[in-house]
């Protein structure tokens, strides 16, 4: 790589409101030589009336290999590359991957230019934990396959968030609460940023019960979020553990408090643990 290599520029564009685009964002994409993108006519609307400067390059799942053969012909030779989607963060649900993947392998500079995301757009407004969460992107559109994934994701404690096309929405409901229990709390996070944004927040029973009761399928786009399932309680096993090394050390209702602060447990529920360690005549618990 020379000197004079180019940089490769991950820009975010909006989701649905135009004045979403940063002006860093403009700057990026008026400044380019190569834009990539998925859809050239979506991509022309993000220029101003006289156009964009870059050539333009459709980028898809069935082009990606050769695109990034190109891409890397266009570094090397100095040049600014822009990479975005039809809308939001590229990469996120949207091709691009084996550019950045390749440019970053062959050392390139790689500069991520933020802005919407609808995935982080939803967390943030959900109302729901946002201090860990699972992005699990689009949920497989057959059944036994979606209810397979949903069942890997039944003990996760982690906010989840999915997207999902509109047209399949009622379904994933039936199948969130079916797999995860109705109760567990949800929003749908619908055209956000347009028009007719609309945030619909209760448990999975009552949020499917919204959309059931207006009839057709939500018009526009959706994400899905589901609260994450409550912590599973300490078994006894897992107790004993932490109780054993605290008996020996501390006196018994020192140790019980702790242990069942740490355990998440009912510190009546140790202390009968304790003593029948005590009647067994095993001092350690453990
Ligand atoms: N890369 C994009 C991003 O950063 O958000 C996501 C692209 S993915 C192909 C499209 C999905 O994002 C939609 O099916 C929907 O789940 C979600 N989405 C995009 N825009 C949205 C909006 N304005 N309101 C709600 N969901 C949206």
């Amino acid at each position: 790589m020379s000197i004079t290599s180019g940089k490769l520029f991950l820009v975010a564009t909006p989701i649905g409101n135009l004045e979403d685009l940063t002006p860093r964002a403009r700057r990026t994409l008026d400044e380019s030589d190569l834009v990539l993108c998925e859809d050239t006519r979506v991509a022309r609307r993000l220029f101003g009336a006289s156009g964009p400067r870059a050539r333009l390059r459709s980028l898809h799942e069935h082009n990606e290999q050769d695109r990034a053969a190109a891409v890397m012909e266009a570094l090397a030779a100095g040049e600014q590359v822009a990479l975005i989607s039809d809308a939001g963060t590229p990469l996120i649900s949207d091709p691009g991957y084996r550019v950045v993947s390749t440019a970053a392998e062959q050392g390139y500079t790689i500069v991520p230019v933020p802005g919407a995301c609808a995935a982080v757009a939803a967390l943030c407004a959900a109302g729901l934990p946002t201090d860990r969460f699972a992005f699990e992107g689009f949920l497989p559109a057959k059944a036994a396959a979606r209810r397979s994934r949903l069942e890997t994701l039944a003990a996760e404690s982690r906010t989840l968030i999915f997207y999902e096309s509109a047209r399949r929405l009622a379904e994933s409901l039936a199948d969130c609460a079916s797999v995860f229990g109705g109760d567990r709390p949800a929003v749908v996070a619908r055209e956000m940023t347009k028009v007719h944004e609309e945030f619909v927040r209760g448990s999975l029973d009552e949020v499917s019960a919204v959309f059931a009761a207006r009839g057709s399928a939500p018009k526009g786009e959706v994400v899905l979020l589901v609260g994450g399932a409550a912590p599973a309680p300490a078994g006894d096993d897992a107790i004993r553990a932490v109780l054993g090394p605290l008996l020996k050390e501390l006196p018994k209702s020192q140790a019980v408090r702790l242990a069942a602060r740490i355990c998440d447990a009912d510190r009546r529920y140790v202390y009968r643990l304790a003593l029948a360690g005590d009647e067994a005549g095993d001092p350690g618990v453990a």
